[in-house]
């Protein structure tokens, strides 16, 4: 049965004036666990790879049990961070392989600005139940003692945790995860639990596959046809509304420092930004309504190659939120019990989903796709969220451990449909003049557009 983490959020830690000796032992068990951290994560991002079980090797006034907290702490931040670097690396160098063998001028690459390494900003403690334990309150006025290890040796303190209706309701029945979060804030200290929840599973392996792909135009298109939300139109003339916003502001927040103002106003717009993450939460709530007992396959995209694809459709800008789409389409899956699969990205918009040919010549622009060798031609994001699909079951493809491999498999995939029946039979119908056919029915090219313009024209017919 799948399990779902849950986490519970926002659970405030109120140390009264009889506890100001408890929360100065906290906040310094904090500082010496900041400071520690950032060292090594500093460490594995540019010395050591990564290690969660690591042996202690820096001084710190911590607990040998709290400095392997802090250790697995660490590695997993510098995990992702590497994990980021190096895709966006990859696809920079995939940038600009392309630029040259395009050699275009309008389409310059910029250089590669090495990324800095992660700075700690929050103060954030990631602890388990060999540091911090959570104990059922015998007391009627609080809910929790919170038994947390501190700098002196054997010395525990016991925090008070007194619970809101809302946070007793979600809680009721289960019983929270030994690990845990606490996060200062301006506010105080506050307190992350995590509880299992056990989930009927809603799809089999013999359920359909849906095929997803992300992107701007439209948040979310299927391989069945359906699109769901877009960047376009309304949130696009709030975006633009929002960056002349900026520039004003930017201007002047300039000229606020030269006057030595040190509390300078906010460039980022959180409203703007919600109300994405809402319009998102939309798009994938419908998506799943209409796709109940599927599983789903999309495409294991790192949005910081979103960000640089996003950069050629000139529109960097929505980048940022598009960070929440992949994020909230895996969430939805997971805590409605269906099975969700992220398949190699690699050559997906690129790849006919008939013959397996792969060209960049087959976009000839941004959301048509036209195969160069069959002439099948689709919605570009179709396109792609058929591929998406058949690379859910597809364990040749799965088996490939670099983009290298993908596409020589899906090389050899088209040669072998060139000596098809398939391949044959299209070939005796096709005209002997070279144009892009549309298959009618399934579709769906020519909805949905404004801007779109053809390249190809529809043949008279
Ligand atoms: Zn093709």
């Amino acid at each position: 049965m799948p399990t779902l983490t849950r986490a519970i959020t926002h659970i405030p830690i109120r140390l009264d004036a009889a506890n100001v000796g408890k929360l100065a032992q906290l906040d310094a068990l904090a500082e010496a666990y900041k400071a520690l951290c950032q060292q090594y994560v500093t460490a594995f991002c540019t010395d050591v790879e990564p290690d969660k079980y690591a042996d202690a090797w820096l001084d710190s006034a911590l607990s040998a049990r709290w400095q392997r907290v802090v250790i697995q702490h660490a590695a997993g931040v510098a995990q992702s961070w590497r994990t980021n670097r190096n895709r966006a690396h990859q696809a920079y160098l995939d940038e600009l392989a392309e630029q040259q063998e395009q050699t275009d001028p309008q389409h310059s690459v910029p250089p590669w600005r090495e990324w800095q390494t992660p700075t700690l900003k929050q103060t954030v403690i990631q602890a388990n139940a060999n540091v911090v334990i959570l104990e059922p309150s015998e007391d009627s006025t609080f809910d929790y003692w919170l038994r947390v290890s501190t700098l002196d040796k054997r010395q525990p303190i016991r925090i008070p945790v007194r619970l809101a209706a809302y946070h007793r309701r979600v809680l009721t029945g289960c019983t929270p995860n030994t690990s845990m979060t606490l996060t200062r804030k301006p506010s105080g200290w506050w307190l992350t639990l995590t509880v299992n929840e056990s989930l009927a599973a809603a799809t089999t392996v013999e359920s359909p596959v849906v095929g997803v792909d992300v992107g701007i135009t439209n948040f979310l298109t299927t391989s069945t046809g359906k699109r769901y939300g877009t960047f376009h139109g309304k949130l696009a003339r709030r975006h633009q509304q929002d960056r002349e916003k900026r520039r004003r502001k930017a201007r002047l927040r300039a000229c606020l420092k030269k006057k030595g103002v040190t509390r300078l106003p906010s460039l980022t717009n959180q409203r703007l930004a919600r109300h994405v993450r809402q319009e998102i939460n939309l798009a994938v709530n419908q998506f799943y309504a209409d796709h109940l007992d599927h599983q789903i396959a999309y495409e294991d995209l790192d949005v910081r190659t979103m960000r640089f694809k996003a950069r050629r459709a000139n529109a960097y800008l929505y980048a940022s939120n598009l960070a929440h789409l992949p994020r909230q389409l895996a969430w939805g899956a997971k805590k409605r019990g269906q099975t969700i699969h992220a398949g190699w990205a690699a050559y997906s918009s690129q790849e006919c989903s008939r013959c397996h040919f792969v060209s960049r010549a087959n976009r000839p622009e941004q959301q048509t796709f036209c195969c160069q060798a069959c002439g099948f031609q689709l919605n570009a994001d179709e396109n792609a969220a058929i591929n998406h699909q058949a690379r859910f079951h597809d364990r040749d493809m799965r088996a490939c451990r670099s983009k290298e491999a993908v596409k020589a498999l899906l090389d050899a995939r088209h040669v072998a449909w060139l000596q098809s029946p398939d391949s044959r039979s299209l070939s005796a119908r096709r005209e002997p003049a070279f144009g892009c056919e549309s298959i009618s029915g399934q579709s769906g090219v020519g909805h949905h557009s404004g801007s779109r313009r053809r390249k190809h024209p529809p043949r008279a017919s």
